[in-house]
């Protein structure tokens, strides 16, 4: 197989599943049936967030350790500075170096329980992600991704320092750059504007949240800072509770967003699953149906 920084510099879209690590055994064959029906699209990799603590965070070192022993797939680890020691970072990078994996997503993380609150970082570990884009970098040749925001970071106080930083980031060791969910292109497009002009040309690749139901949404773009539509949250709200139409709505949309996006040269789409194969996978052949390109 080819490095991932390969596949993403052909200049062929990529397209790429997020998952998260279940919690329970029934989450588990859920998410195991998604790999499953994800793994025939021959996606360009598919990514395994880092849990806010505890076992959560064991569960994605073995899901991502799975995923590269037990199928086809190319997995790439999330991973956070989050009270961890940079001992204890050393230590996570290099069970991935041993399992196999050289493809590793970095980001500094949020406070646990409260997102939004006070960032502490631990005495002997991190305050920003570019510190871990430089201990990954130092340890091997790993493929780096970092988190980009189209609408900003919620903790910078303006564009000039968010992009200031995100370029840092970059220089530091990334590869290429995974976006916060967002529902309008032109965020994207500004935020790839901004970056350009900064002088920085890591591939910056949206990600895509199919949204389905108007309840999970609203609850996700708040913790995500993303602005959701009016109109859209409107269409989804008169079929609260009809799934199958809702599923219709927020398949439409995003097929067409990601559709405007590709248009536009973005790089490539990043679904988020929620460990659930149906609304990404509809969204993903809807998208190539529509178009003649070939993907990474
Ligand atoms: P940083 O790049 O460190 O930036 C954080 C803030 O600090 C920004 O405002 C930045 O401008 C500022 N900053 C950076 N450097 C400096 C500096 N030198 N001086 C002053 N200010 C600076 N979270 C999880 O817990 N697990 C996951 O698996 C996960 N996956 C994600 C995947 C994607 C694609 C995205 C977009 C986010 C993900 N997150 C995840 C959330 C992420 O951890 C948070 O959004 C976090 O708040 C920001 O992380 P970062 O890596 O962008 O941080």
């Amino acid at each position: 197989m080819s490095s991932l920084r390969g596949a993403l510099s052909s200049g062929v879209p990529s397209f790429s599943f997020e998952f998260f690590p279940p919690k329970t055994d029934k989450g588990d064959r859920t998410l195991w049936d998604t790999v499953r029906r994800v793994e025939p699209l021959s996606p360009t990799f598919v990514s395994v967030t880092y849990g806010a603590g505890g076992s959560s965070r064991e569960r994605t070192v073995e899901v991502t350790r799975r995923i590269g022993a037990e199928t086809t797939l190319r997995p790439v680890a999330h991973l956070t500075a989050v009270g961890h020691s940079v001992a204890e970072l050393r230590h996570i990078i290099g069970q991935y170096a041993d399992a196999g994996i050289k493809d590793v997503l970095v980001l500094r993380g949020d406070p646990p329980g409260d997102p939004n609150g006070p960032w502490t970082p631990h005495p002997d570990g991190f305050t920003y992600a570019y510190e871990l884009v430089e201990l990954v970098r130092s340890l091997g040749d790993f493929t780096i991704g970092v988190a980009a925001f189209p609408e900003m970071h919620p903790r910078s106080p303006d564009w000039d320092s968010d992009i200031r930083h995100f370029v840092a980031k970059c220089r530091a060791g990334a590869d290429y750059a995974i976006t916060q969910m967002f529902f309008h292109v032109e965020d994207y497009l500004r935020l790839r504007d901004r970056a350009d002009a900064a002088g920085c040309d890591v591939p910056i690749i949206p990600e895509i949240m199919p949204a389905t139901d108007v309840r999970q949404i609203r609850r996700f773009a708040e913790l995500s800072h993303a602005a959701f539509p009016e109109d859209l949250a409107h269409r989804l709200e008169a079929v609260r509770d009809d799934p199958a139409a809702g599923h219709r709505i927020g398949v439409e949309h995003a097929t067409a967003m990601a559709g405007r996006l590709l248009d536009e040269g973005a790089p490539g789409l990043h679904y988020i699953t929620l460990n659930r194969s149906t609304a990404a996978v509809d969204i993903h052949r809807d998208v190539l149906g529509s178009r003649s390109f070939r993907v990474s």
